[in-house]
């Protein structure tokens, strides 16, 4: 049977904080609005902020895409379009594919001995867009976006889906690897699904939720999965 690796794709194999910042720039530039590093990181700790809540089901995917323009022309005390914010945005993001060290080399590694998926809570063009300028979609056997499917990590619907669409899957044969405890991690736990955190400043944890496994750089990763799995996928 072979064993399967679910990758989360953001801060595990493309840098989004990366990506995001060269699209944040590019937008900001063509709405003439300044560029600084106050305002990148104003943006983003709002764009974290809205997609935990996304995660807690506590706000909508369009209500993500638009609420955290108009929220951060907001605070920054601005008036432009959050509309045409986002669509310039994501046009821009779509193509912004920067590696998280050591991704590509790991997943030209993995993909010849495990089945490999993506699974993410991004927005599908865009998801679509970067995973094509990466060029990594020949190393997966299939990409689970939720914004294709309705239903966003951690629930426990969208594991379903994903489980009803691989090939005989059992959980005893899947781990799933990702930087986020609230989406990777607790999704893992709620599908019955070892987990994997990818940790790469060694952060504390101070969510409560615990992976099964945890590491600070991804070339550590094949030794985890040959351990793993040697093991009968037993926690
Ligand atoms: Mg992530």
């Amino acid at each position: 049977m072979s064993k399967i690796v679910l990758f989360d794709l953001d801060d595990t194999i493309l840098d989004f904080h990366k990506c995001e910042k060269a699209a944040l720039t590019q937008t900001l530039k063509a709405l003439d609005v300044p560029v600084t590093e106050q305002n990148i990181t104003l943006y983003s700790k709002i764009n974290d902020s809205m997609w935990k809540k996304l995660e807690r089901g506590e706000l909508t995917r369009q209500q993500v895409l638009t609420n955290r323009f108009e929220e951060f022309f907001n605070q920054i005390g601005i008036c432009r379009d959050s509309l045409k914010t986002k669509t310039l945005y994501e046009q821009s993001l779509s193509r912004q594919c920067y590696f998280v060290e050591g991704a590509l080399p790991l997943l030209k590694h993995l993909y010849k001995k495990y089945d490999l998926y993506i699974i993410s809570n991004g927005t599908a063009h865009v998801q679509d867009g970067r995973i094509a300028a990466a060029k990594i979609a020949k190393y997966f056997k299939d990409i689970f976006i939720s914004d294709k499917i309705g239903k966003n990590k951690p629930s426990k619907e969208f594991f379903i889906y994903c489980a009803e669409h691989i090939t005989n899957f059992d959980p005893k044969d899947a781990i799933i690897v990702g930087d986020s405890p609230s989406s990777d991690i607790l999704g893992g736990i709620n599908a019955g699904i070892t987990t994997c955190r990818y940790n790469p400043q060694n952060a504390e944890n101070l969510s409560g939720i615990i992976p099964d496994y945890q590491i600070s750089r991804l070339s550590d990763l094949p030794k985890i999965l040959e351990r793993h799995f040697k093991n009968g996928g037993e926690k």
